[in-house]
């Protein structure tokens, strides 16, 4: 029998990209997954977590572009999965990122059946670096928007990851939210900080140090903005609503880079078989990569053996007896994110480059949580003395 654990895996079946965005740091290419393949490479999956006792999996289709592969692989590959997974009482949840420019109808009952009408896109505002070969970005939204209509219409429902760049800052979390929540009506919005990825010369870079005490006020702003429209229409801003919900003693689905150890939690695998922590150092950085799956007997070898994994998982360590010794969110925050720190500092032994923005939420949504309990139980007392509550 399995235990209650879970483990998040990062599935690149395809590095080719109908985009090219100019802050792409993935090494892009032809290489696709066979479901041949995809059968050794889950197969070697499972048998690592039924070894260690893991009950769930949850498969993050990614790419390159997750779409160019045909909706009929992705019937083959949800049934082979299914059956796979059944017969060691596996749990698996499927959840598609795509930049939806390859969206079709076609596709509807696919993303139906496999990922319950879901799709997770990305969509920066006021966007810079999101486009096609050879197009501007003015180009590429417009495509993006009509995918969006096409797919609401049809059902699916449409969350998005977005990136500020030095645009979105200048025109204030003010206007940023009214975009994305009053005029294209997006509910499940997640902001992640950016970071250059590959290689020092790639063009990952969207916003260097230089921005990042405006990046801070951007987050601090947003979530002030959240706290006070959007909490209780039913909007959700992550990592602010994982903050609150955190500090408010519920149970929080917290980004990686604020777990114990996403080494613990998270794997990534590519097309050609290739092992690393996330996506973000799966094709960009190859002598971080943890191994080949199709070259070892068994996935439980292979990351045991990986010295560049055990780097990853003394990295909190470290930071715990030295750098981050005597900070107060030390067992929320564990020294922050591996490949935000490496792409800052090229090593993996230093804290993470947005301590200090993580900080500084920290503390509002701390604060937040604090002051909505004081209203909840303010709100209690005075029901309780009411002239209407006494006589009834
Ligand atoms: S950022 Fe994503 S959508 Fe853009 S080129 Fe890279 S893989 Fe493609
Ligand atoms: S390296 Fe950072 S982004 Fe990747 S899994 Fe770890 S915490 Fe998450
Ligand atoms: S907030 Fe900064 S000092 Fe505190 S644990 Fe995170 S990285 Fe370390």
């Amino acid at each position: 029998m399995n235990g209650g654990g879970q483990l998040a895996l990062i599935l690149l079946p395809t590095l080719q990209c109908n985009a090219a965005c100019s802050y792409c740091f993935e090494r892009r290419t032809r290489d696709r997954l066979s479901l041949e393949g995809l059968r050794v490479l889950i197969e070697r999956v499972l048998e690592y977590m039924a070894g260690r006792r893991l009950a769930s999996l949850a498969i993050y289709w990614q790419g390159g572009e997750a779409m160019l592969l045909p909706p009929e692989w992705y019937d083959a590959a949800g049934e082979l999965i299914g059956e796979a997974a059944a017969a060691r009482a596996i749990e698996v949840r499927h959840l598609l990122q795509s930049n939806l420019l390859a969206y079709g109808r076609e596709w509807n009952p696919v993303i139906e059946r496999m990922f319950g009408n879901c799709i997770g896109s990305s969509l920066d505002y006021p966007n810079l670096h999101r486009q096609l070969r050879g197009r501007s970005p003015a180009h590429y939204d417009v495509l993006w928007r009509r995918k969006l209509d096409e797919a609401r219409a049809a059902g699916i429902r449409v969350e998005v990851i977005s990136l500020p760049n030095e645009a979105t800052l200048a025109i204030g979390a003010g206007r940023f939210y009214e975009h994305l929540v009053d005029e294209l009506g997006l509910d499940q919005i997640q902001i992640n900080t950016p970071f250059p990825g590959g290689a020092a010369d790639d063009p990952g870079r969207t916003i260097d140090e230089r921005h990042h005490a405006e990046l801070l006020r951007f987050h601090q702003d947003l979530a002030a903005i959240w706290l006070e429209r959007g909490r209780e229409q039913g909007v959700r801003i992550a990592p602010f609503d994982a903050l609150l919900d955190h500090f408010s003693d519920r149970p929080a689905a917290l980004p990686c880079f604020w777990g114990d150890n996403c080494v613990d939690r998270l794997i990534a695998i590519d097309a050609r078989g290739h092992v690393a922590q996330c996506d973000c150092w799966v094709t960009s950085h190859p002598d971080y990569r943890f191994g080949n799956l199709f070259a070892s007997a068994t996935l439980a070898e292979l990351l045991d053996g990986s010295a560049a994994r055990r780097q990853f998982g003394e990295r909190p360590i470290h930071l715990a007896r030295r750098a981050c010794i005597d900070c107060e969110y030390l067992a929320l925050c564990h020294g922050g994110c591996p490949i935000r720190t490496f792409a800052f500092h090229g090593r993996l032994t230093e804290t993470d480059p947005y301590c200090a923005l993580y900080k500084a939420l920290f503390r509002q949504m701390e604060d937040a949580a604090v002051g909505l309990a004081r209203q909840a139980v303010a709100g209690r007392l005075a029901a309780q003395q009411s002239p209407i509550s006494a006589l009834a």
